[in-house]
């Protein structure tokens, strides 16, 4: 299960099911890898860093060298090492994932009672702010499963012990039971750290409620053999993503769209080459790809991205092709040149296909569509079946670069970077493309790039 607050940025995270299995048990490894894969790509268990968690609030900053390693003695763990994967388990206490996206740092919070009481939450912010300089009110916090006010009662002792400190306006009385509700006890001290409201996300979710899809160490309690290990937990995990980069080859062009395929289904965005210059690609009907291409590229919103598509009958989906205009670009495609064509309605009404193939990025009355000659990317389009963001990489206004290591300095940028380098080097070609306005009667070229047509 992910948090949308936290998807959609450069980060792996996400809470493991049930159906993973036990993130403590003697499998744990290839519970981890399992449950990994299916949120991301790009990670081994090398990489994981777990705190042992000892219903304390010490918070420990990763080094490189605490790879594959239990932290001793913490319940917090906090990095701003790409590649790095933190992981606390929980059976009912608040797992807790924090991230600042200006700096680039992430936390993972194991939320007992016990830690939160004892201040885990502003302890770990602190760290935050005065270790990486971050500013409360650019954090991003997102809230796990959890025990909840429903059902998290309260055992007599503890009762008793909390009855005389501040702790007990977290009470909730319900039926001569007193229950306990951390997620008000942990959302004040988020407030009160200076974090805004619109940036926590909670899933929602009790672990009681929900026993089947999360473990419940009270629901154990009640029903000892409810789960098919004891004692078992699940993990909230969150890390900072690497940016990986392959170089492209002939032998290796197979295995590389594979990578590439899966990078756009999970709506990453890569700097690929093209049959003209290197180019953004993203999956055009995925509307937060879409908007982050348009945040690497510092674009203005309404200036209208390119749309690339693998065949005819998918930009007959996108646009209104005549027999005509169809003639025109029979001659214009597959190559580099961009057909500015009167858009297809997206109307919610229809409940076919052209409402699946719903484009972002794109004017509100014309689509500029383009069928790529290039080895990579026409594979690329046939097996994603999907249109792709056609936009070159670069920063809007600037030059496009030829060289991939140009390209990559001119976007670095810490907050909004491609999560995936196909590196070719310097093209060979490395002109953009020709334009060519076919809305009206007689087709008019917009921009002269690498091939002029005869029209
Ligand atoms: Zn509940």
């Amino acid at each position: 299960m992910q948090l949308k607050n936290l998807q959609n940025h450069n980060i792996i995270h996400g809470f493991s099911e049930t159906s993973f299995g036990s993130m403590v048990s003697k499998k744990r490894d290839n519970a981890v890898v399992k449950f990994l894969e299916s949120v991301s790509h790009k990670v081994a268990v090398r990489d994981i860093v777990w705190a042992q968690q000892v219903f304390g609030s010490k918070v420990h900053i990763c080094k490189e060298s605490d790879g594959g390693k239990i932290i001793k003695g913490v319940d917090g763990l906090i990095t701003n090492i790409p590649g790095q994967i933190l992981a606390v388990v929980s059976a009912d206490c608040m797992p807790i994932l924090i991230f600042d996206p200006v700096n680039n740092v992430v936390a993972a919070l194991h939320g007992s009672r016990k830690s939160l009481i004892s201040g885990i939450v502003p302890k770990a912010l602190a760290k935050m702010v005065s270790r990486f300089n971050s500013k409360p009110r650019d954090i991003l916090v997102g809230i796990g499963p959890h025990i909840r006010k429903c059902h998290y009662w309260l055992k007599p002792k503890t009762h008793r012990r909390l009855q005389s400190t501040s702790f007990k306006k977290y009470f909730v009385n319900k039926k001569g039971k007193t229950y306990f509700d951390l997620k008000k006890l942990a959302l004040r001290d988020f407030l009160t750290s200076g974090i805004q409201k619109k940036n926590i996300q909670d899933c929602g979710i009790c672990t009681f409620c929900d026993h089947r899809r999360y473990f419940s160490a009270r629901k154990e309690e009640k029903r000892p053999y409810i789960y098919k290990t004891k004692h078992p937990r699940f993990a909230g995990f969150i890390g900072l993503k690497t940016v990986l980069t392959l170089k492209l080859s002939n032998k290796n062009i197979d295995s590389v769209v594979k990578i590439a395929e899966r990078a756009v289904k999970e709506g990453e965005i890569i700097v690929a080459p093209t049959d003209t210059v290197y180019g953004l690609l993203a999956d055009a009907t995925n509307k937060e790809a879409v908007e982050r291409v348009f945040q690497i590229k510092k674009r203005r919103k309404n200036k209208a991205i390119s749309v690339l598509v693998k065949d005819l009958k998918m930009a007959k989906q996108l646009a209104v092709i005549d027999k005509k205009t169809e003639g025109v670009l029979k001659e214009l495609w597959p190559g580099a040149m961009t057909a500015v064509l009167k858009r297809k309605t997206q109307s919610s009404k229809f409940k076919t296909k052209t409402q699946n193939l719903k484009v972002y990025g794109i004017a509100k009355k014309t689509i500029a569509l383009r069928i790529p000659d290039h080895k990579f990317v026409k594979k690329l389009l046939e097996k994603t079946d999907k249109p792709l963001t056609g936009t070159s990489a670069n920063i809007s206004g600037e030059p496009s670069p030829a060289h991939i290591k140009e390209i990559i300095s001119q976007l670095k940028d810490k907050e909004y970077f491609p999560d995936l380098i196909i590196d070719v080097g310097r093209p060979k070609k490395n002109l953009p493309s020709t334009v060519v306005d076919l809305t009206k009667a007689k087709p008019k070229i917009l921009r002269k790039g690498s091939k002029i047509p005869k029209l």
